[in-house]
């Protein structure tokens, strides 16, 4: 049996669609499910049609989610995040792909520890590892030996990403903020938790297409 039997579709076509757009998509990150669309959604919940809103997307991936905010809120800005780079470049294709006026996003090529625009945000969103790493060889062929392990791995208890950017969050992001997740099906209570001791608060969740527990979001005090 040829390993390639299991290569995702989406990287076969070279292009995924998320809402009513597409983006490229192949090795370099992971493709867009569209059950991180009720993440979306939430963000725009929190950003009012016509302010010049400014966001950040960390561990931007493809792109997907700031494209999708910047497609959805015309006087939005943003920046996507990414430590691979691999993925910086299929997000920097994709920015230029999908928006008419490619400025209106720019890319990061670090790791959100070294990124300093906290402050300057009015959102952040973020859909981090969040697979526990003991979970990760259960896995279907097509994600775990195709997509790109360092977007899947959450660590030992899955939470580990949300810890980092909670807390760097909760050092330098200004106060009225707000932070959106995408989380895993069980991970509601953890990361209701970890925002909650962080001092964040007024804390929104919603579900995916699943009906699954999908996306939380807060505001920094
Ligand atoms: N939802 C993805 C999956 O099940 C995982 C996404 C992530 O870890 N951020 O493959």
């Amino acid at each position: 049996r040829l390993a390639s039997e299991h290569k995702p579709i989406q990287h076969i076509i070279g292009e995924t669609s998320f809402f009513d757009f597409t983006v490229q998509t192949d090795s370099r990150a992971l493709i867009p499910r569209h059950d991180s669309e009720c993440v979306v959604e939430l963000a725009l919940d929190q950003i009012p049609e016509d302010q010049n809103v400014f966001v950040a997307d960390l561990g931007t991936g493809t792109g997907v989610l700031l494209l999708a905010i910047l497609k959805a809120r015309r006087k939005a800005r943003g920046v996507g995040v990414e430590h691979s780079a691999q993925a910086i470049e299929l997000a920097e294709m994709n920015r230029k792909y999908v928006l008419a006026k490619p400025d209106r996003m720019s890319v990061f090529h670090g790791s959100w520890s070294d990124w300093t625009g906290w402050e300057q945000c009015d959102v952040i969103l973020s859909n981090p590892p969040y697979i526990r790493s003991d979970v990760i060889p259960t896995l279907s062929p097509e994600v775990k030996d195709f997509e790109p392990l360092d977007a899947l791995d959450g660590g030992a208890d899955g939470l580990t990403a949300y810890r980092d950017i909670i807390g760097l969050g909760a050092k330098h992001m200004k106060a009225g903020a707000h932070l959106v997740f995408e989380i895993g099906y069980d991970q509601k209570k953890a990361v209701s938790e970890l925002l909650s001791d962080a001092g964040f608060k007024d804390l929104k969740h919603a579900q995916d297409l699943g009906g699954n527990d999908r996306a939380i979001s807060a505001i920094k005090t």
